[in-house]
C-alpha cells in the first residue's frame, strides 16, 4: 500500500522524537489524523511533502505577518551569514532593532533580546519579582505565556487562592506564588489582590487572547487593571508575543491606549527566526545584570541571523504603516464571510476577530473568558478542520487558537476560505 510521505516521515519521527514533534499543537492530537510535514511555502501557499498546496491561516503561529519567503527578509538573511552566524559578543544590528523597536512600540525605553516568547515572560516575572521585591504574581486562566513552570500554574479548586500545577515536573512551591483569575473579570482580580495585600509583584496578561481562541478584553477591563496595578503598586506585564507588532505597530499597547510597565515579546519581532524580547521603563530595565542585580543571561541572544530577520521585518512594518490597515480590512471581510456562512448552517458558532487575528467557535455562548471558550465543541472542531484541510485550507490544528492572517492573503484566496467553509459545513454531518 501506498502511505502518503507526511505518514511516512511522521512514523520515522515517531521514533526519534518524542510524539514525532518538537512542539505538542504540531501532533494533530486534538484534531486527529496524521499530521502534515511542510517542505515550502511561498506568501500563503505552504506545500507539504506530498506536494499538496495549503491556503496558511497559522502563519507559523503568528510571525509571517507578511506572508512566507518574504524576498527582503530572505536577501537580508542571506547577505548576513557570510559574516558568520554567531559571536558571542555585541554586534550593531542589535542596536539597530533595539532602536526601532522603541521607535515603534509606546513606553519602552529598553529591550533585551532572548530566543522565545518562554524566555520573554519568564525573565519578565523574574524582573518584575526582582524591581518590586515581592513573589507572587497573578495571570488569567486561559492566557499561555510559554512553558516555564511558573507559568504551567491553574487555579485552585474552590476559593483557595493556591494554584496547582498543570503538569507533573512542576512543583507544589512553584505553585503557590502564581495567581489565577478569570479573564475579564476584574473583581476577580480585586479579590485575589485584597487577599494577597504586598505580595503580588506583577499582573501579566495576554491584552487580547490568542490562546484559549481569540478572545477580546471588554471594554473597560484592561483600563481596570491598569488601575489595579496603581493601587497596589505593582507592574503590569503585558504578554504581547502574539499582538506586538501585530494588532498595531505598537502592538496592544498603542491599539488600546494603555501604558504597561514591562512588555514582552516574540513572533513578529523575529521575522520568523527564534526571537523573543522584554522591555519597558528605563529604571525597571536598569534592574537586569549585569549593572542590575536581576539575573538574565543568553549565548544566542540578539544572534545576528535573528536580528537582521526581524529587523527587516519590522522595518517592512514601520515604514509601511498602511499594512495593518489593510490586514484588518481583509479580516473584517473574512468575518463577514464566515458570519453569512455560518448564520445559514445548523450549527451554532460565535466568531471573534480583531486586528488580523481571528475565529470560530462551535458554541451558544458569547465567548470571552476560559470557561466559555472551553464549551466549544472540540468534536465539530475537528471535523471542520479535516474538511477545510481536505478543500486546502490549513487551520491551526487546535480549537484553543486563533487564526493569523498574513498580508500575502489575496481576496481571492479569503473567498476561497469562505467557499470551502460552505462546502464543509455542508458535508461535516456526514463525516
Ligand atoms: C507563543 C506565546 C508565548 C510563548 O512563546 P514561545 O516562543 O513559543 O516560547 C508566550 N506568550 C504568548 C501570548 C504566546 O502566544
Amino acid at each position: 500500500m501506498n502511505i502518503s510521505r507526511s505518514t511516512y516521515l511522521y512514523n520515522r519521527a515517531r521514533n526519534v522524537i518524542p510524539s514525532g514533534v518538537n512542539s505538542p499543537v504540531r501532533a494533530f492530537k486534538s484534531v486527529g489524523g496524521t499530521p502534515l510535514f511542510i517542505k515550502k511555502a511561498s506568501g500563503s501557499i505552504l506545500t507539504d511533502e506530498d506536494d499538496n498546496e495549503y491556503i496558511d491561516l497559522i502563519a507559523s503561529w503568528g510571525p509571517m505577518i507578511l506572508g512566507h519567503a518574504n524576498p527582503k527578509i530572505a536577501e537580508a538573511i542571506n547577505n548576513k551569514v557570510e559574516y558568520s552566524t554567531s559571536f558571542g559578543a555585541p554586534t550593531e544590528i542589535e542596536i539597530a532593532i533595539a532602536e526601532l523597536i522603541t521607535k515603534m512600540a509606546p513606553n519602552i525605553d529598553k529591550i533585551r533580546m532572548v530566543n522565545s516568547g518562554t524566555e520573554a515572560c519568564m525573565s519578565a516575572i523574574r524582573l518584575a519579582r526582582g524591581y518590586t521585591g515581592r513573589d507572587k504574581f497573578i495571570k488569567f486562566d486561559g492566557c499561555y505565556h510559554g512553558h516555564s513552570d511558573s507559568f504551567l500554574i491553574k487555579a485552585g479548586s474552590g476559593a483557595s487562592t493556591f494554584g496547582v500545577p498543570n503538569s507533573p515536573g512542576v512543583t507544589k512551591g512553584t505553585a503557590n506564588d502564581t495567581l489565577t483569575a478569570r479573564y475579564n473579570d476584574l473583581e476577580d482580580v480585586a479579590r485575589l489582590l485584597e487577599e494577597n495585600k504586598g505580595e503580588v509583584a506583577a499582573i501579566i496578561l495576554e491584552p487580547v487572547c490568542g490562546n484559549m481562541g481569540c478572545v477580546l478584553p471588554k471594554e473597560g477591563f484592561l483600563e481596570g487593571i491598569r488601575e489595579l496595578c496603581d493601587k497596589y503598586e505593582l507592574l503590569l506585564i503585558f504578554d504581547e508575543v502574539m499582538t506586538g507588532f501585530r494588532l498595531a505597530q505598537g502592538g496592544a499597547q498603542e491599539y488600546f491606549g494603555i501604558n504597561a510597565d514591562l512588555v514582552t515579546y516574540g513572533k513578529v519581532i523575529g521575522g520568523g527566526m527564534p526571537v523573543g524580547a522584554f522591555g519597558g521603563r528605563e529604571e525597571i530595565m536598569n534592574y537586569l545584570s549585569p549593572d542590575g542585580p536581576v539575573y538574565q543571561a543568553g549565548t544566542l541572544s540578539g544572534n545576528p541571523i535573528a536580528m537582521i530577520a526581524g529587523y527587516t521585518m519590522l522595518k517592512e512594518l514601520y515604514q509601511n504603516p498602511q499594512i495593518y490597515e489593510g490586514l484588518a480590512e481583509k479580516t473584517t471581510y473574512l468575518a463577514e464571510g464566515l458570519e453569512r456562512v455560518f448564520s445559514e448552517s445548523i450549527y451554532d458558532y460565535r466568531i471573534n476577530h480583531i486586528g488580523s487575528m481571528i475565529n470560530v467557535f462551535f458554541v451558544d455562548v458569547d465567548v470571552v473568558d476560559f470557561d466559555t471558550a472551553s464549551q466549544n465543541n472540540s468534536e465539530l472542531f475537528g471535523k471542520f478542520f479535516h474538511a477545510m484541510l481536505n478543500r486546502g485550507v490549513y487551520l491551526p490544528p487546535s480549537p484553543y487558537e486563533s487564526y493569523f492572517l498574513a498580508n500575502s492573503l489575496s481576496y481571492e484566496q479569503l473567498d476561497h476560505i469562505i467557499n470551502a467553509t460552505i462546502e464543509s459545513l455542508a458535508r461535516m454531518k456526514f463525516d
